[in-house]
């Protein structure tokens, strides 16, 4: 047991002193009112274009989820957003998959990626700070199905909001949909089939765009503010939607809704 521990210190001695040596050589700091920046050598018009959208997103995000209803809704400390100088460094560094060009771990506040990333200010961002926003308001511990906090995500980014419907009625034609109960089993790695991510995404979209706009953001809220207070996924979910007592209630009348 002794031995273990000494192990385990050690580890932690070697990620904080790794992780401090880094912040002290490298990264340079642009603080805004909920950001901070972290960058190398990006051009600082580039820097400066990032923290405008990310305050701007930031705003549009905690409105369409109906946060800033919440008196008592507070955002205590700044997420940060580190930008690598390109994909090569972000790849070794942030010990990513190739083909991930942005990432946070749901429950951190941090969001590493680099200028060049496919869809930076349009997808990337918004879906990132989603994450951060939806998790930084219903908890970390919070023990949810992937499919809602991607759904989240997936809600901000405008272009995918909409386009997800007709992806899953495809699906549903095509014999290929996937029931949430099921979605809520499916496990993503780097061995899925690319057809079942892309679905399981766009499902996540539809049905978390299906909870908001069909029934309207107050509830949603309410189901968050049940999440918040630690009520079970299936409970929270219950009481704030009555219709819903279980998740395949959900599931038939989102279909029927997409039948439509
Ligand atoms: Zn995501």
């Amino acid at each position: 047991m002794i031995i273990k521990k000494i192990v385990i210190i050690n580890i932690l001695f070697m990620i904080f002193f790794s992780s401090y040596a880094m912040a002290a050589q490298n990264w340079k700091e642009n603080r805004s009112r909920h950001f901070i920046i972290y960058y190398k050598n990006a051009p600082k018009e580039f820097i400066k274009a990032v923290e405008e959208s990310a305050e701007g997103y930031y705003y549009s995000i905690v409105k369409d989820l109906g946060f800033s209803r919440d008196q008592l809704w507070t955002w205590d400390d700044r997420a940060q957003i580190y930008i690598y100088d390109n994909e090569d460094d972000y790849l070794v560094s942030s010990r990513q998959a190739g083909w991930s060009s942005a990432s946070t771990r749901i429950g951190s506040r941090a969001i590493q990626t680099y200028p060049a990333a496919h869809g930076f200010f349009d997808s990337l961002l918004p879906h990132e700070l989603g994450h951060i926003i939806f998790r930084e308001y219903v908890g970390v511990s919070s023990d949810l199905p992937l499919w809602v906090d991607e759904g989240v995500a997936m809600y901000q980014e405008k272009a995918k909001r909409w386009g997800a419907d007709d992806e899953v009625r495809k699906a549903i034609a095509e014999n290929r949909f996937i029931p949430l109960s099921e979605l809520g089993r499916t496990r993503l790695t780097s061995a899925t089939d690319r057809e079942v991510v892309n679905l399981f995404y766009a499902e996540s979209a539809s049905v978390i765009r299906y909870l908001i706009t069909e029934h309207g953001a107050f509830k949603f809220l309410n189901f968050c503010q049940n999440l918040k207070k630690g009520l079970r996924f299936e409970d929270a979910l219950e009481k704030a939607y009555y219709r819903f007592q279980t998740i395949d209630d959900l599931n038939k009348a989102w279909m029927g809704y997409l039948k439509k």
